[in-house]
């Protein structure tokens, strides 16, 4: 017995966490000051889920000391607007949490989850490697209750949806999304999204838009969603903003101007926006919404009348020369195609060419009603100017956001943001091209989205908040991707802690998983 003693005693001391002060101690970085917009020296001390201690903490004990010599400590990234909808496949989600976003606002464009409580529940028995918020959708509701019938509602459907969004409320919602692009969203009147709006506003959600229009209908949509944002009394996010096709370049100069009139009569409008010069979207985004009501079995229908495909060609033709085809069908790249997957990458133009057709607008109509036949493809569209990109970006009350999706390397062909977002902005927009300070920069990404989404424990280095931190170097920060090579991590972002727990260490995922289903009270 005597000699079990002293080893006995050796092994409780090596399990003992008492005598280190803190968990994980962050040390000689630069720490992000997002309530004064500054930076200032010092130490981070982590217990547990909380920031501990801020200070001179040299010398402290700690399981854990993270060395950010010549690197920025930040809040972590929220990230505004983000296509999750596979997070139970992959719940790592680490082509998120590698670019420092630790928090994300899911459920965008109309297509958040309805009924939220399940799935809310479901989501969390799963071991996430971000928090998540969610908002409901308004295409989500309306199509449980209408399917994808083209006219408004009754009262009692009306009834039914408002009770949807009610019951996302009482459940955790942040607010509700709308995609009125999109079916069924797009075939719904303004009341009807004033109607359900007032029922988020009444428990203090937000409303995000995808506008009805964001090309040649641009302000249009801007005014749409400005005004459901003063009858419902609700705040608004004008999501992914920008102007789509050549002829409305430029436009974003009458937009900011709308939004800041509008918040000069007292109107809570903000925006987001994705630091890229294409979008990503369906295919179908290049076909009229009322060709597609009903669903597949109707478009079909409607193609194989000679005189209702014409309308719908005529329109096809319309989009691709005005609109989101960008006149040029070298824009149109696919992104994931599942009919014809040689296609991931390639344009509408060498799909054209491959078949022996003469790149035009017309055949190039002819081959998007192919591609819906078959089933549809994501896209991406190069059809966004560089001025408007940076303009909005230097609005201050456009936060940043992806609207990307998690991607796993190798699988399909995606939009880089689902990689670059955050780096990009960092890397190219405020070191290299200088369009912002990093101070700004930051507040985007972090304490502005906090605000808007009520999070009273985010957003900010400050104790006592949930320890949810990025650490970059400013100086080497940046996206690994391009729009030809995109499944590429990000570098100069080496640790990324989420509620306490190091989830990017050294630049890698860890094992750690502490990411949090987020229910707004
Ligand atoms: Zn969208």
């Amino acid at each position: 017995m005597k000699k079990i003693f002293p080893l006995l005693l050796a092994l409780l001391c090596a399990c003992s966490s008492t005598s280190e002060k803190f968990d994980i101690l962050i040390t000689n970085g630069s720490i992000y000051d997002a309530e004064n917009r500054t930076f200032y020296e010092g130490d981070i001390g982590i217990t547990g889920d909380k920031i501990d201690e801020i200070g001179d903490l040299r010398g402290a004990s700690a399981k854990r000391t993270i060395d950010a010599s010549g690197h920025i400590v930040s809040p972590g990234f929220i990230d505004m607007h983000s296509h999750i909808e596979a997070i139970m496949r992959m719940p790592d989600a680490e082509n998120v949490v590698k670019q420092g976003v630790t928090t994300v606002l899911a459920g965008p464009d109309g297509r958040g989850p309805s009924p939220m409580k399940p799935f809310l529940d479901s989501l969390e028995t799963f071991e996430l490697g971000i928090n998540t918020a969610w908002l409901v959708g308004h295409n989500s509701i309306r199509r449980n209750v209408m399917g994808t019938e083209n006219r408004a509602p009754t009262d009692e459907e009306l009834a039914e949806m408002e009770a949807a969004v009610q019951e996302a409320m009482d459940n955790g919602a942040y607010g509700i999304s709308t995609g009125l692009k999109y079916v069924p969203g797009s075939f719904s009147e303004i009341d009807e999204v004033i109607a359900l709006s007032k029922v988020a506003a009444k428990t203090g959600g937000i409303y995000t838009s995808h506008l009805r229009e964001e090309g040649l209908g641009l302000l249009e949509g801007v005014g749409e969603a400005i005004q459901i944002g003063h009858d419902a009394d609700i705040p608004i996010i004008l999501t992914h903003h920008k102007a789509i096709g050549r002829p409305m370049w430029g436009a974003s100069t009458k937009t900011l101007a709308m939004v800041d009139s509008a918040r000069a009569l007292g109107i809570d409008v903000m925006m987001d926006q994705y630091p890229y010069t294409a979008s990503s979207t369906g295919l179908s985004v290049l076909i009229p919404t009322w060709a597609m009501a009903g669903g597949q079995e109707e478009f079909k229908k409607r193609v194989n009348d000679p005189a209702t495909r014409k309308k719908i060609h005529d329109e096809i033709m319309f989009n691709i020369e005005y609109d989101r085809g960008g006149a040029d069908l070298d824009v149109v790249q696919f992104a994931n195609v599942s009919w014809k997957p040689d296609l991931n990458g390639r344009t509408l133009k060498d799909w054209a060419i491959e078949k022996g057709l003469e790149p035009n607008f017309k055949n190039g109509a002819d081959l998007v009603i192919e591609g819906q036949l078959n089933g549809g493809a994501s896209c991406i569209f190069h059809a966004i100017g560089e001025e408007d990109v940076k303009r909005i970006m230097q609005h201050p009350l456009a936060m940043v956001a992806s609207d990307g999706g998690l991607a796993r390397p190798g699988v399909g062909h995606p939009h880089p943001r689902s990689y670059g977002t955050f780096p990009r902005v960092l890397g190219h927009y405020v070191r290299d091209e200088q369009v912002i300070p990093l101070e700004l920069a930051l507040a985007k990404m972090t304490s502005l989205p906090a605000e808007r989404l009520g999070l009273t424990d985010r957003g900010y280095i400050k104790e006592d908040m949930q320890a949810d931190i990025a650490i970059f170097d400013p100086e080497t920060v940046n996206e690994g991707g391009t729009f030809e090579d995109p499944h590429h991590y990000p570098v100069g972002i080496p640790f990324v802690i989420v509620n306490g727990t190091v989830t990017v260490d050294s630049g890698e995922l860890t094992e750690g998983r502490a990411g949090r289903v987020l229910r707004k009270k």
